[in-house]
């Protein structure tokens, strides 16, 4: 078979054009990355998978330049309820308002977003997708990747900084590094069900834990919503699937008759990591390292948070900014993450899958209970939800300030800032995509050393002072007013300071006394070795 060199080399090369890969390309390509993205399919896939994201996932979406767009079409969720016949609501989940600047639930049409996301690539002229294109293999060697793909019946050799495996539940690339698969299947099989149209709107997410039958009933954009019916025990794929199956099970809701479907299809979930999500110059992203099961509406934004961790890491690495051992980080840091979100929808699922009506009759009972002790908030606030925080990784974990809730390795909040022009801005678009050393009711500049600034400004670093409201008036330029006071509770005090990373994760806090020593610290361990 003929076999072409192919001269271009990209510094990244992405295997699968989904939504984790197209936006791992987006952040990249921002970054100026010359990026190859191929997919063995013609076009997006068109059929509506995930239907819910949360802040974490909107936040990367405003990282990624595409914030404005996506908010036009993801209406917000105000609540998750689980309901049994028995005794009626057992938990009510309140998604209303927002965190770090965005809604805390939406809802989506994945394909609009995929489109979204395609659409955000014809930015960047240095980022190229090649359609019907299937990764073959690679070979790594210590300088680069050689990858084999095969593209209208042309084997090409492509040689490659880093190879990002976004190929999806069954990733070739996965499979060749030996990373095994670890975690279970479900035994059980949905029907999911999606339907155009509805008549009567629907703003909230709800479980029907009924042992007969469990259902889960989710909005969609516009007026579209989603079943997902639990198959009973000797029920097959094919019968479900059946036009007179379909219209008794949703009856309660209408008749099929007068109904859109937009899709029907049986899923069977896996609750999966593997074992290693990348190292040296090969890393997996999204479904490709871990499968998450959907009761949680954590799926894809595992992979968006992928996509954040790594995509800032490998730029700076390629621009010569960092050492390329804080690569490393990303599997320490995102794989326990991940995991902590499986066992999330794991155990949401196990709640709302009980089959047996005794133990369903204790379920009720013991979340009745609950509802009367102080462990309420942690379903009805969502406070059961792992913060996306690391316990090591890319940062310096033993500084910490007092009565403050930034902390080493969780995110930095998102709040508005005004400027000196009066207009406001959310904080991340002053954070800017670099690293950037936060001042609190202190100039960063007036307290560094010149030649920490210098050390700072070779890291591709910047600075931003953040002013209470009392100095903003005396500060004559180059400040943002925190306007809510939102920073002044989350920095617990001013003359304090935060390094925070483009992915938005604290690498450090210090106060003013210490900051040049935490600066030259972090610049070790960035452009050295991870200890
Ligand atoms: C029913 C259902 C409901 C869900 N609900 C939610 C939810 O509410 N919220 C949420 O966050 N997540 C949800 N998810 C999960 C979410 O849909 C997935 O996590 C997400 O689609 C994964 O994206 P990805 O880009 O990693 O992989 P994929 O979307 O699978 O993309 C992989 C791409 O790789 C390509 N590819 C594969 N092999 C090759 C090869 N050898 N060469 C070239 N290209 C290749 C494929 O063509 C494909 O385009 C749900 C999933 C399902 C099935």
């Amino acid at each position: 078979m003929e076999e072409v060199e192919e001269s271009e080399k990209p510094n990244v090369l992405i295997v699968g054009a989904g939504p984790v890969g197209v936006l791992t390309a987006n952040l990249l390509g921002s970054e100026g990355i010359p990026v190859l993205l191929i997919d063995e399919n013609p076009g997006i896939l068109e059929i509506p998978r995930a239907i819910s994201l949360d802040q974490d996932a909107l936040r990367i979406l405003q990282a990624s330049g595409l914030g404005e767009e996506a908010s036009k079409i993801m209406p917000s969720i105000s609540c998750v309820e689980m309901i049994s016949p028995y005794v009626g609501t057992l938990a009510k989940i309140n998604s209303m308002g927002s965190m770090d600047g965005h809604p805390r639930l939406v809802s989506i049409y994945q394909p609009d977003l995929e489109r979204l996301l395609r659409k955000g690539l014809e930015r960047f002229d240095h980022v190229k997708l090649w359609s019907e294109c299937t990764y073959l293999t690679h070979i790594e060697s210590d300088s680069e990747v050689i990858v084999k793909v095969k593209c209208n019946g042309t084997t090409y050799r492509i040689s490659t900084g880093f190879l990002l495996g976004c190929d999806g539940a069954h990733s070739r690339i996965r499979e060749k590094q030996g990373w095994k698969l670890k975690g279970s299947a479900y035994k059980e099989d949905w029907l999911i069900l999606d339907v155009e149209d509805m008549p009567n709107a629907l703003d909230k997410v709800e479980f029907i834990c009924d042992p007969k039958r469990p259902i889960a009933h989710v909005p969609g954009p516009g007026k579209s919503q989603r079943w997902e019916f639990l198959l009973r025990n000797g029920e097959t794929r094919e019968e479900m699937e059946k036009p007179e199956k379909v219209a008794e099970l949703i009856r309660p809701w209408g008749e099929l008759s007068s109904m859109k479907i937009q899709r029907k299809a049986v899923y069977r979930f896996q609750a999966k990591t593997a074992e290693c999500m990348g190292k040296g110059r090969v890393f997996l992203l999204g479904d490709a390292a871990h499968l998450t099961p959907p009761f949680a509406g954590q799926g894809l934004v595992s992979g968006m948070r992928d996509s954040f961790n790594l995509a800032w890491k490998i730029a700076s690495v390629l621009r010569k900014e960092a050492s390329k051992d804080i690569l490393l980080s990303y599997n320490v840091e995102r794989k326990p993450h991940a995991k902590k979100m499986i066992r999330l929808a794991v155990f949401l699922g196990s709640i709302i899958m009980t089959r047996s009506r005794i133990a369903a009759f204790f379920r009720d009972f013991l979340m009745k209970f609950l509802s009367f002790t102080p462990a309420r908030p942690y379903l009805s606030d969502l406070r059961l939800k792992p913060d996306n925080s690391f316990g090591k990784g890319l940062f310096l974990k033993k500084n910490t300030l007092k009565n403050s809730s930034i902390s080493p390795g969780s995110v930095f909040p998102q709040a508005p800032l005004r400027l000196k022009e009066g207009n406001w801005e959310l904080s991340d678009s002053l954070l800017g995509p670099n690293l950037c050393i936060v001042g609190y009711g202190v100039h960063p500049s007036q307290v560094l050393s010149q030649s920490c600034i210098e050390i700072w400004k070779k890291m591709g670093g910047r600075i931003l002072y953040i002013s209470n409201q009392q100095q903003a008036s005396e500060i004559a330029s180059n400040f943002a007013e925190d306007v809510t006071s939102s920073f002044m509770k989350f920095f617990g005090g001013a003359d304090r300071f935060a390094i925070v990373r483009p992915d938005k994760i604290v690498a450090a806090v210090s106060y003013g006394k210490e900051v040049d020593d935490t600066v030259l610290r972090f610049a070790e361990i960035y452009q050295g070795k991870m200890p």
